[in-house]
């Protein structure tokens, strides 16, 4: 279902895995890439410093995958998985299941990112010693560095190292330095409380970032502190509405009106029935009545692509959770937020109903609205 905050991260392609995280690239970052040929053709400038200027670019992305990495590696180790990495233009973004609560965890995950890039920095630095070229980082020689040649490359590396760790320790939502406020804010007082000192303390230095931005002409931070701004207004909302969640269970939101399906039912036939319906998941019955699965109109849809004569028993899932009706919401979040994409919500070996994951998220849209 389109709707979904991170329908922007939809186009973006695999390049490959690590401790079972895969790293993606979302297809405008090529922009970039296109942007500095351009700009360096049209400056005049050599097919070396195009080349030179392109690499250094990759690399420095190469640096953000390593901090997203630190951020994910470390949530591992706290038992938080991370659904990818993926790259964007402004930067990287790993996008974990779900937060650490635990302000300490938390404090520990936010800056495992920037430590990765005081490492990186660091090695280039004794990298740059044991060529004796650690007098390229003095103030003089860092205002000649350029891309005309390769001998700029590793200070420059280093330069942008440092960058991202201040840029990053900003503390502001969603910036790193942020999180690491909440996280120390929450050790007083709670967490919503220190969420909103956070955001506001956070949003006090995007207006000084945007006036600095538009004093001086420097757009880019003007729009930077623009994103920043309205990113912690929402990362407000979402603990905001975290809290609100803490209180409700399955009992509040599930759907009481799904027909089930027969798994011998062909695939055009439920086809009909299922779209006089606006959810999203069915139950699935063998021949006796007894729930033996579930099935997404996605199934159904794919199925059919494949083969009309297919039938119900050939697409769906088997495997079937039964969930109380007083099981506290976010717990229901996390189920789904596996395999099961649907689970049956019973009691007293009775089943009342169906929940899934678009029926919790129309639920959460009409409770923060
Ligand atoms: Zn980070």
């Amino acid at each position: 279902m389109p709707s979904s905050p991170f329908a922007m991260f939809e186009n973006a392609w695999y390049i490959g895995s690590f401790s079972h995280i895969p790293v993606k690239i979302h297809w405008t970052f090529l922009l970039i890439v296109l942007y500095v040929i351009g700009t360096g053709l049209s400056d005049g400038a050599t097919m070396m410093e195009i080349a030179i200027e392109v690499a250094f670019i990759l690399t420095i992305f190469v640096c953000v995958v390593l901090h997203e990495f630190g951020h994910a590696l470390t949530a591992q180790r706290f038992g938080i998985k991370t659904e990818d990495i993926i790259l964007l233009p402004i930067g990287g973004v790993a996008r974990l299941r779900n937060m650490p609560e635990k302000p300490m965890q938390e404090l520990i995950v936010a800056v495992m990112g920037p430590v990765v890039n005081v490492a990186i920095a660091i090695l280039l630095g004794l990298l740059l010693y044991s060529l004796g070229r650690l007098d390229q980082l003095s103030p003089e020689s860092l205002e000649q560095l350029s891309f005309e040649n390769w001998q700029s490359f590793l200070p420059l590396l280093l330069m942008s190292n440092v960058m991202l760790v201040l840029f990053n320790m900003i503390p502001a939502f969603p910036m790193d330095g942020g999180r690491v406020l909440r996280a120390l804010l929450s050790m007083g007082v709670g967490r919503l409380k220190a969420t909103r000192i956070a955001t506001l303390i956070g949003q006090a230095i995007c207006l000084v970032l945007v006036g600095v931005g538009l004093y001086y002409g420097a757009y880019t931070l003007a729009l930077i502190g623009v994103f920043i701004f309205f990113s912690a207004t929402q990362e407000y909302r979402s603990v905001a509405l975290d809290t609100a969640l803490k209180a409700k269970t399955v009992r509040d939101c599930y759907n009481k009106d799904v027909p089930a399906l027969t798994e011998f039912l062909g695939l055009t036939d439920a086809f009909e029935t299922i779209m006089h319906h606006r959810h999203s998941h069915f139950p699935v019955i063998n021949l006796y009545g007894q729930y033996c699965g579930w099935v997404s109109v996605l199934q159904i849809r794919e199925g059919l692509r494949r083969n009309q004569d297919l039938r119900i028993g050939d697409v769906c899932s088997r495997t079937l959770l039964t969930m109380h009706p007083d099981t506290a919401l976010t717990t229901a979040l996390n189920t789904l937020a596996g395999d099961a994409e649907m689970v049956l919500v019973g009691e007293n070996e009775q089943v009342l109903g169906t929940l899934d994951r678009d029926t919790i998220r129309q639920f959460i849209e009409r409770v923060s609205s």
